[in-house]
């Protein structure tokens, strides 16, 4: 790997995305950077559109993008709106990285999922992992898209040389995240059911699928900080995987946040909902030679999270 010590320093730092739980996450994370955070509302700039994005780009002239917009959700949005996710996130991505290339971005930070690697690929998932197998069907559009966004970014750096990399973040909790429960994930969506069942005094409490299924979860905070990392230390073409190693099965994360909440009714499981892919443990260990390790612990992170969301309620 080419150790660029890439500095961000008196640069000005495109944050895509800045209103979501991860772009929001990176804008704290930089201001302790020294660098200029441009930020740029859906108003001002829709990254569907092409002529939108050039244009802004144009005026603007980043010297380095955090792409961290892009059309999320949970198993029941992916699996519901296969155009929307594969679409939005498709232009969003070949919008953003041609308008970097063509306006001399010197640094580019393309964000994807773990649910690129194949449904069955062994775990823990290594980066060599990628396109070795077929993928969970309920989040196939999203991954198809995030895929292209990697090869994308590949593509430009071995045609034009350009420096853009790309980071695989596992499942990701923390400040700002979405509690619609039609649209989150998991952990949101169960922490809200928990409060509200709580609250009214229910008997049970709903959790989708078997509980079965592993997942790891990873603090938006520490993804931020993953990823000012990985733009000033890493150069290069694989994309880099940052989890936490911390992974949980659905039924215990609904115990947990349940006993942490004081609510005291019973989970009920709901097999009519999807599980998904049955495991999604990533192996992070080139980030962790390279020299970063996550900090925010599950118990530190969860008990942070439930108090935020009580505060906005
Ligand atoms: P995934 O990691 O892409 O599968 O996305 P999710 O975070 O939406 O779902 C993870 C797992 O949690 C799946 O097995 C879901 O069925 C399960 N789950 C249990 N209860 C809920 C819930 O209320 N909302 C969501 N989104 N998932 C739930």
């Amino acid at each position: 790997m080419a150790d660029t010590g890439y500095s961000l320093k008196g640069k000005r730092v495109f944050v895509a995305g800045h209103r979501g739980m991860v772009g929001s996450a990176v804008c704290r994370r930089l201001a302790g950077e020294g660098c200029e955070v441009l930020t740029a509302g859906r108003d001002v700039m829709d990254l569907r559109n092409q002529a939108s994005v050039t244009d802004w780009f144009g005026r603007e002239k980043p010297d380095a993008v955090f792409l961290a917009a892009a059309k999320v959700g949970g198993i029941l949005a992916n699996d519901t709106a296969p155009a929307d996710f594969l679409y939005d996130n498709l232009m969003i991505e070949a919008n953003v990285i041609k308008a970097s290339f063509d306006t001399g971005v010197e640094k580019l930070m393309f964000l994807g999922s773990s649910c690129i690697y194949p449904k069955l690929a062994e775990q823990p998932m290594r980066e060599d992992a990628l396109l070795t197998g077929p993928l969970e069907p309920t989040n196939e559009w999203y991954a198809i898209a995030k895929i292209a966004g990697i090869k994308l970014c590949q593509a430009y750096r071995k045609q034009h040389g350009a420096d853009f990399i790309s980071a695989m973040p596992t499942n990701l909790y923390g400040t700002g995240d979405n509690y619609d429960l039609r649209t989150s994930h998991v952990l949101p969506a169960l922490l809200r059911k928990t409060l509200e069942a709580r609250d009214s005094g229910q008997k049970q409490l709903e959790v989708w699928g078997s509980g079965t299924p592993l997942r790891e979860f990873l603090h938006a905070d520490d993804l931020a900080d993953a990823l000012v990392f990985l733009m000033q230390n890493y150069s290069d073409y694989d994309h880099v995987n940052v989890g936490s190693g911390e992974e949980i099965s659905i039924g215990d994360l609904a115990a947990t946040i349940v006993k942490e909440a004081g609510f005291e009714g019973a989970l009920v499981f709901d097999a009519t909902k999807p599980d998904g892919t049955p495991r999604k443990l990533m192996d992070s260990s080139k980030l962790h030679a390279l020299g970063w390790r996550a900090k925010i612990g599950m118990a530190e992170g969860l008990r942070r999270t439930i108090k935020e969301y009580e505060e906005s309620r």
